[in-house]
């Protein structure tokens, strides 16, 4: 059984029709990528997933459980968190504030105060800033506290949306090893990146996603040498 299956999922704005009867699934110790222009309907399709949007047709499948009508601190609760696109941290709130605020479906104040002292160890630089306001970090200290936050309610399936969008290559680098390690270390992880290369580079397999709809998926390493991969999102 898939960790996270989503079956003829379609998600409407208006009359804009942002995803169009989309079925994947996400293997448990999997990464997967979601690759498209830009519009193609990827974060809406996380959004479903986390529960923020509500599909108008299909089902989301997660852990053998139906949650395409869950509320979406019960999808936190039950094992889903995601990192939004552009981050979203709190800029007002310090480093530490925000990652507490990551725990907020949890009520064991002990080991939430355990996990955030284990975010420090694997991100040095959030433990140095923990009095800092959000807003002060650099964007790729942005991206580690995004992701820390979503880690803080002990996620089995992450959701992260262009973690590397706006930052250096040094920084996306080391962002791509933070990812590697926490799937190395148990975490599936649902991925969409701009950075089509990388990406697939870095997950198992890939669906590509254009005006809504699928139109390839496999291995990324088989992928990431196809004619029309290379043409349309590699510039190849
Ligand atoms: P991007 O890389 O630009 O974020 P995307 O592939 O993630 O693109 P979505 O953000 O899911 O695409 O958008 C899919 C479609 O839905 C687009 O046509 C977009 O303009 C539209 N859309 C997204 N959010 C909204 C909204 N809140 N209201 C109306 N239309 C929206």
């Amino acid at each position: 059984m898939a960790l996270l299956q989503i079956e003829n999922l379609s998600v409407n704005y208006g009359g804009v029709q942002a995803v169009r009867n989309l079925s994947l699934h996400v293997e448990e110790g999997e990464v997967v990528t979601l690759i498209g222009a830009n519009g193609a309907g990827k974060t809406t399709t996380l959004r479903a997933v986390s529960r923020l949007v509500r599909p108008r047709e299909g089902r989301i499948t997660f852990a053998g459980r139906d949650i395409t009508r869950l509320p979406p601190d019960e999808a936190v609760r039950l094992g889903i968190a995601q990192s939004p696109e552009g981050r979203q941290v709190l800029a007002r709130q310090s480093v530490e504030d925000n990652l507490e605020l990551g725990a907020y479906t949890r009520r064991d104040p002990a080991e939430v105060r355990a996990d955030i002292r284990r975010m420090y160890e694997r991100f040095p630089r959030l433990g140095e800033r923990r009095n800092q306001l959000a807003g002060t970090l650099s964007g790729g200290e942005q991206q580690m506290l995004a992701i820390a936050r979503a880690l803080m309610s002990r996620p089995r399936l992450l959701l992260l949306d262009e973690p590397s969008l706006g930052l250096a290559p040094l920084i996306v680098r080391e962002i791509f090893a933070i990812i590697r390690a926490l799937n190395e270390a148990g975490t599936t992880i649902l991925l969409v990146e701009q950075n089509a290369r990388l990406a697939m580079g870095q997950s198992h397999r890939t669906y590509v996603l254009d005006a809504g709809q699928l139109t390839l998926q496999g291995d990324s390493s088989q992928l990431v040498n196809d004619e029309r991969v290379l043409h349309a999102y590699l510039g190849g």
